[in-house]
């Protein structure tokens, strides 16, 4: 699971998450495999080879390996769509957070926000004032020159 390549956009982490999906989703199918009476559940080289190695009164287990390995197929194709959500969610959300940065920029936009009707700001907790309101009511403060 050594990869080259090294970029780090949204799709990937979608792609890396469908990987890992991929792989504990066929982990738990197999887990989650039918046993046989008996026998207990199949080994790994049965399940993935659907079989085919069996022979003898083994290949009576032949539709048992089949159902093992269509339980995870089953399992890696939820964990590789799951996978897949929860990559692109992620990467997704941070690409649309358009907010500002900083509460800097975020007092600047809520000050340009405010309609340039007379009202004037207070300067230390920026509620809007009528003209010669003074001192502000909300906090006190001298009412900005205007
Ligand atoms: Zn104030």
């Amino acid at each position: 699971m050594h990869s080259s390549t090294s970029s780090h956009s949204g799709s990937d982490s979608a792609i890396v998450l469908a990987l890992l999906g991929l792989v504990i989703g066929a982990a738990i199918g197999f887990a989650l495999r039918p046993s046989v009476l008996l026998v207990g559940q199949l080994p790994f080289e049965t399940v993935i080879s659907r079989g085919a190695n069996l022979s003898g009164l083994d290949q009576l287990l032949v539709g048992t390996a089949q159902t093992s390995f269509n339980v995870m197929a089953a399992g890696a194709a939820v964990g590789t769509i799951g996978g897949w959500f929860v990559g692109s969610v992620l990467g997704g959300s941070s690409r649309t957070d358009t907010r500002p940065s900083t509460p800097r920029a975020a007092l600047a936009s809520l000050a340009t926000a405010v309609p340039d009707n007379g009202l004037s700001l207070c300067r230390e907790c920026r509620v809007p004032l009528e003209p010669r309101t003074d001192p502000c009511p909300e906090c006190g403060a001298p009412a900005p020159l205007t």
